[in-house]
């Protein structure tokens, strides 16, 4: 069994055809999946989903290419993270990729989800694009290694993997690892330990090979853990025991979640 740690199942690709994504997640024995929120304003749309089905789980964070928008306050991100089946913090971070210009909003946007995640006692799902030195800086300066999280969508170097590794973080990697030119972070995922190594399909976005450009869906992940597998030289299961064992350890509110489920 394999879970999808982050993907928007509310967006409407998604969440229009939900009951066939759910079909195809169950045909390919992907048993859960944790849908990220990315503004406030959206945020009821992924926790009635998580509501609705057991093997969802939801996130609440404002994503850090959404400029706009309700800004999120510490004791807003901890009160809506009470939900029990809101297992993290996020997606929040860095990026520099994405937006240009004076970028302290960011700083203090990401600063903030991490003080929220350490009162709230919930992981953090970081994304980070061309921001390496500040992401660190930052996760360092607020003491994110007492929560720890997932570096989510990873696409930086093995040195920025194995520095988020020490603080306690997990890498989670998405379809681009079965691009061809991503060969950097193939790299990454042969070298870093399999203990500290998430999936996700990040989709509706970022459909893995063979599907590259088509609307991504919870299901596909299975084709980066074959990719994670076939660069390590192990078995697809092995790859699907550990990223499982990892996820319910990371977000261990999603396992009390699941346990409650399954007795
Ligand atoms: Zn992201
Ligand atoms: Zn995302």
């Amino acid at each position: 069994m394999l879970v999808d740690s982050h993907c928007h199942l509310n967006f409407s690709e998604l969440a229009e055809n939900i009951q066939s994504v759910r079909q195809l997640m169950a045909d390919e024995d992907i048993g859960h999946a944790l849908c990220v929120s990315v503004t406030l304003d959206k945020f009821p749309e992924v926790l009635t989903l998580a509501e609705q089905y057991d093997n969802f789980y939801a996130s609440v964070g404002v994503h850090p290419d959404y400029e706009d928008i309700e800004e999120p306050t510490v004791e807003t991100l901890v009160e809506l993270a009470k939900h029990p089946k809101v297992v993290a913090i996020g997606e929040t971070g860095l990026d520099y990729f994405r937006l240009t210009g004076d970028l302290e909003w960011q700083r203090d946007r990401f600063r903030t989800h991490i003080r929220a995640a350490i009162l709230a006692g919930k992981p953090l799902i970081i994304h980070t694009r061309n921001a390496v030195d500040d992401t660190l800086r930052i996760m360092r300066e607020e003491g994110a290694e007492k929560v720890g999280g997932v570096l989510h969508c990873f696409t930086e170097s093995l040195e920025m993997a194995q520095a988020a590794i020490e603080m306690g973080f997990y890498i989670s990697f998405s379809g681009i690892v079965t691009f061809k030119n991503a060969k950097d972070l193939k790299e990454v995922a042969k070298q870093i330990p399999l203990e500290r190594i998430l999936v996700e399909t990040d989709s509706p976005y970022l459909a893995p090979v063979p599907f590259r450009g088509k609307t991504n869906q919870p299901a596909y992940v299975k084709y980066v853990a074959q990719e994670v597998a076939d660069l390590r030289g192990v078995s697809l299961d092995t790859i699907a025991d550990a990223t499982t064992a990892n996820f319910f350890t990371l977000f261990k509110h999603a396992k009390l979640g699941a346990e409650a489920v399954c007795s």
